[in-house]
């Protein structure tokens, strides 16, 4: 145990944690040349081309160091605060932290919030100041800053560069020097940390873990806590390049296990893996049942891909537990399912997902958070609201709790006038203002999360020129002025276009939304009226003008290839349209309320 380091290394997204772990691995010989490829540890196709490692992973490297073994446990972690839970986990999992920062830009928004995860779990800190091959470096400038925010000594820091691979031996040695080897004792029952969990679909569900005390033993009865779940430990293993099976893996060490879990939902991300005779009394802290953030529709484009749909999503739903969803019927689009995602960015590979891994063609509708409403008949009794078409009419409605969250901004002092009018805009309330350094301040609102799910974090990104960090952390549900804006087109109304919304902003994102539906509906051969509506009230009207008639008998006109031509493209276009009466509806209108700055 004492020649095993386990750690972690946090950065803000492309200042260069792939790239560095790369390095890392060539450097202790764990990839051979055959098996190179760039950026390893982002094994899904998706997080390649994104270039973003979208779940944990872990990998073993063995390093000889003045004539001894040891043992490297490289712990990754997920890039986007959708998965801040998950980093949570792998942080707790590590006895230290390469804190990795671009020297051109500097100390940026998740360096400082994963930061802070590492430094509640006291995790020995090792700077690296990364890129330094770069012309636009400025070393002496981010090393003042990396001093700054650390309080460390400027001669801790080591100066690397992922592309030319300087600084990688230092950095070894300085995980092998400063890094703490693990505590725990191994005579104690089997008490593991869940990190991660990856599915297999021939094996089944793999389950990452930290083994803080006692060990495990292939072939153990073992039990999970949170679940109360037991099963056998079939195989066991170290995760190197690929997977190696062990006989038993001892307390401070990292591994797989395999057990015939066939469902991601069994197994849970923080919880703790113990012997099922003599299990531990202590559950690891820190444990959470992650719960969808954002719901949206999921609508198949032709509707009779209905069934083909829910397979899709159902094998999905195998390997991401955290994807939840439901049947739900659209007057509008049909059938479909409404489902839950952990933040926006979720939302998008889910779609992605599907689209590649399982040829589906969807329509995704606006996200919105889970509101509860009460009416004035049952004012006791909450009902939840994950779909604006399901809140109650407003004749009846007594009141609608919204969820907040406590925002934590840390930004430089140029940028707290910006970023405080942002957030006041965003229906933030300041609660608290700390200077840090002289040029960088924490900010703390209570926000509605509906809206900081949409396009809070780009905002706030052009706001701050990307010195902004950013965190938040639920803090119950609270009542708001909500309203239910309906969109009528052509006088009908379209369910899956209505959204929720203060009634303060209600106007102006109505004519908004209109003004934005007029560009995204195509023309056709008579005016669609567009209409936003509060109940039977309407708030705002645009009109998509019918196409002038000598346009379309120009098309239609002797020249036969020539509409082929056009009627190809008509259908290829048609591919994201959907026909909702007799106005045809692309995919980016039932988005469009949240592009509307
Ligand atoms: P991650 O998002 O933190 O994992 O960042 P990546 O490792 O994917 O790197 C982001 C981008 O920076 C890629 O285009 C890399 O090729 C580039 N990059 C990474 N490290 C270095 C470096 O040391 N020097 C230079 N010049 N570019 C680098
Ligand atoms: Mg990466």
């Amino acid at each position: 145990m004492k020649n095993i380091r386990n750690f972690c290394i946090i950065a803000h997204i492309d200042h260069g944690k792939s790239t560095l772990a790369d390095r890392l691995l060539d450097a202790t010989q764990t990839v051979t040349a055959r098996e190179q490829q760039n950026q390893l540890l982002d094994n899904m196709d998706l997080e390649r081309e994104r270039g973003i490692t979208i779940k944990s992973h872990a990998i073993q490297m063995d390093y000889i160091h003045n004539g001894e073994k040891y043992v490297l446990n490289l712990i990754d972690t997920p890039g986007h605060v959708d998965f801040s839970y998950e980093v949570s986990r792998s942080i707790a999992a590590c006895e230290g932290a390469l804190l990795i920062v671009d020297a051109a830009q500097s100390i940026q928004a998740q360096t400082i919030s994963n930061l802070y995860l590492a430094l509640e779990n006291d995790l020995t800190i090792i700077p690296v100041l990364n890129k330094v091959d770069l012309p636009s470096a400025n070393p002496e400038e981010v090393s003042d800053d990396i001093v700054d925010l650390l309080g460390c000594d400027y001669e801790e820091i080591i100066p690397a560069s992922g592309k030319t691979g300087l600084g990688v031996d230092k950095i070894l040695e300085a995980i092998i020097n400063r890094i703490p080897a693990p505590k725990g004792n191994v005579e104690e029952p089997l008490q593991a940390l869940i990190f991660d969990s990856v599915y297999n679909p021939f094996r089944g569900i793999e389950v990452i873990f930290r083994v803080i005390n006692g060990k495990i033993t292939k072939g153990q009865k073992i039990k999970f806590m949170a679940t109360g779940k037991e099963y056998f430990a079939d195989e066991i293993g170290t995760l190197k390049l690929n997977q190696v099976p062990k006989q038993e893996i001892s307390s401070g060490d990292v591994g797989y296990l395999i057990s015939g879990i066939k469902e991601a939902r069994e197994v849970k991300v923080g919880d703790t893996l113990t012997d099922a005779k003599v299990p531990t009394q202590n559950m690891i802290e820190g444990f959470e049942n992650v719960k969808p953030m954002v719901f949206a529709g999921i609508y198949p484009v032709d509707t009779e891909d209905y069934e083909e749909l829910r397979n899709s999503m159902e094998k999905l739903q195998l390997n991401d537990a955290s994807l939840v969803f439901a049947a739900e019927s659209s007057a509008a689009l049909g059938f479909g399912f409404r489902c839950g995602f952990l933040g926006m960015l979720h939302m998008e590979i889910i779609q992605e997902r599907l689209e590649r891994e399982f040829n589906m063609t969807v329509i995704t509708t606006v996200p919105n958070v889970s509101y509860l409403a009460y009416t004035k008949k049952e004012p006791d009794t909450a009902i939840v609201v994950n779909n604006p078409s399901d809140l109650p009419e407003p004749s009846k409605l007594e009141r609608v709790e919204e969820p907040y969250i406590k925002a934590t901004i840390i930004t430089k002092a140029d940028f707290v006038g910006q970023v405080m009018s942002l957030c006041i805009d965003k229906r933030g309330i300041i609660t608290n203002q700390t200077y840090l350094t002289e040029d960088r301040v924490e900010l703390m609102f209570d926000m509605p999360l509906a809206e900081i799910v949409f396009d809070f974090y780009d905002r706030l990104k052009t706001v701050s020129k990307g010195y902004a960090s950013f965190d938040y952390s639920p803090i119950g549900m609270r009542s708001s002025n909500l309203v239910k804006v309906d969109v009528m087109l052509n006088a009908n109304v379209v369910d899956a276009l209505s959204a929720l919304m203060h009634a303060d902003n209600a106007y102006s994102i109505g004519k908004k939304m209109c003004e934005k539906l007029k560009e995204l509906i195509p023309r056709q051969q008579f005016d669609i009226p567009i209409q936003a509506a509060i109940g039977v009230k309407v708030i705002a009207r645009e009109t998509v003008k019918a196409l002038r008639k000598d346009v379309t008998a120009k098309c239609y006109g002797g020249d036969i290839s020539r509409k082929r031509k056009l009627l190809e493209k008509q259908k290829a276009g048609k591919k994201r349209m959907r026909q909702v009466g007799n106005v045809e509806i692309p995919q980016e209108a039932f988005m469009a309320v949240l592009k509307l700055n």
